[in-house]
């Protein structure tokens, strides 16, 4: 008899009175993640490259399919989110059934452990951090973690579990860590280690006071791959602070050799200068902001406001930095040049005086 892999499937009832008007922005949001997307009736379909899944409007109910439980998870995680986000006026509650739904491991959490800390310059310190089974982490597309930090009133922390609605539940409240998001600056799935180059920045703080304590043998959480896909383009335009900068880096170390391109970043001074190695043909400037505080220098955006782009549509514009920054090139690229969504990210990777910024 010829055996065949099962796909691992489940559903969860959605009792929501107006799940159609939520529909246009599930959809928009899931696309944002790569999905295809159709209508089949009062049915509508994803496909992931990863999986599927199924919104229907007559039975109310949505269903997850894939080939593995890496795979199960992250829809369910994406399905969840979008349902939370979108509908929380009606305070969903969602209860998966089927497969892998009495687990309660959290699939896109690991226990990681400080192997190495060194200074790349006076400012960015690269940590490496060993853990097991790293393989998710390459998927999806997503190229951030949220790192969940031990802390001064919460030095012994509780990691988080899997929640029947497929989102992470937290044992305990006072027991909760500090969450940050951070870019995966280099992964090797084989040694089982990741690299992250972390900013350390003046001022109170969880992330930065870590990093500046940390050393061989610290443990903390991960969570992730997080953050939406870069759209494959030709064409780049780039911009990032000292924040940005491994996201940028890890894009021009991978990228085909063939993409063009130009890429600003901006740092505090000369001395902030580090090694990229250029896969592509993306011009790299350093912008110096020489004794201006981070987040009040107007050049990065300028920069990256001055370039023309190219006709007929083959470019992208990836920008991350402080909010002020990201919100006046987001208005430029979106509002002035009337770019769609699907061709440009401005991201706020911190904001001026507020801490935790994208970590909840
Ligand atoms: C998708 C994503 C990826 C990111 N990747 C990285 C990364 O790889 N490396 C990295 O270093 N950061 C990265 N960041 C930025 C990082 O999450 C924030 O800087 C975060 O605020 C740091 O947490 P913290 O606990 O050190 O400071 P918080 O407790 O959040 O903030 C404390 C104070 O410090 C200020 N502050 C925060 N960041 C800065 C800064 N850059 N310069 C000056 N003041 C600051 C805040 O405004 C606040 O007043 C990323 C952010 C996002 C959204």
């Amino acid at each position: 008899m010829e055996s065949s892999v099962r796909e691992l499937a489940c559903e969860a009832r959605l009792n929501l009175q107006r799940l159609p008007d939520y529909m246009d922005s599930i959809t928009d949001r899931l696309q944002s993640f790569e999905a295809d997307a159709s209508h089949d009736g009062q049915r509508i379909d994803f496909r992931f490259a990863f999986g599927g899944a199924s919104f229907d409007m007559e039975r109310l109910v949505m269903r997850a399919n894939a080939a593995d439980r890496d795979g199960l998870a992250r829809i369910k995680d994406l399905l969840a989110t979008a349902v939370q986000v979108y509908a929380r006026d009606e305070n969903p509650e969602i209860v998966w059934t089927g497969d892998l739904s009495s687990e309660t491991s959290l699939a896109q959490f690991r226990e990681m452990t400080v192997t190495d800390v060194r200074d790349l310059t006076a400012h960015m310190r690269r940590i490496r951090f060993a853990g097991e089974d790293l393989s998710r982490f390459a998927k999806f597309g997503g190229m951030h973690i949220r790192m969940l930090f031990p802390t001064k009133d919460v030095p012994d922390p509780l990691w988080p579990v899997l929640g029947a609605s497929g989102l992470p539940v937290w044992p305990a409240d006072d027991r909760r860590p500090v969450a940050r998001v951070y870019t995966i600056r280099s992964l090797d799935v084989t040694k089982g280690i990741i690299d992250v180059d972390f900013l350390v920045h003046p001022g109170e703080s969880v992330g930065s006071t870590w990093v500046m304590q940390a050393t061989p043998g610290m443990r903390l959480g991960i969570m992730g791959p997080v953050g939406r896909p870069v759209r494959q383009a030709g064409w780049y335009v780039m911009g990032a602070d000292e924040t940005g900068l491994p996201a940028l880096a890890r894009m021009l170390e991978t990228l085909p050799a063939a993409t063009k391109g130009v890429a600003f970043v901006e740092i505090a001074d000369e001395g902030e200068k580090q090694a990229i190695d250029n896969a592509t043909g993306i011009e790299l400037h350093w912008l110096t902001r020489d004794g201006v505080p981070a987040g009040e220098d107007n050049r990065l955006a300028n920069a990256v406001r001055s370039v023309t782009w190219p006709q007929g549509g083959s470019g992208f514009g990836w920008f991350a930095a402080e909010a002020a920054a990201a919100k006046v090139v987001r208005e430029y690229w979106r509002g002035t040049l009337s770019l769609g969504r699907d061709e440009t990210l401005a991201a706020a990777y911190w904001r001026r005086g507020a801490a935790g910024l994208m970590a909840g």
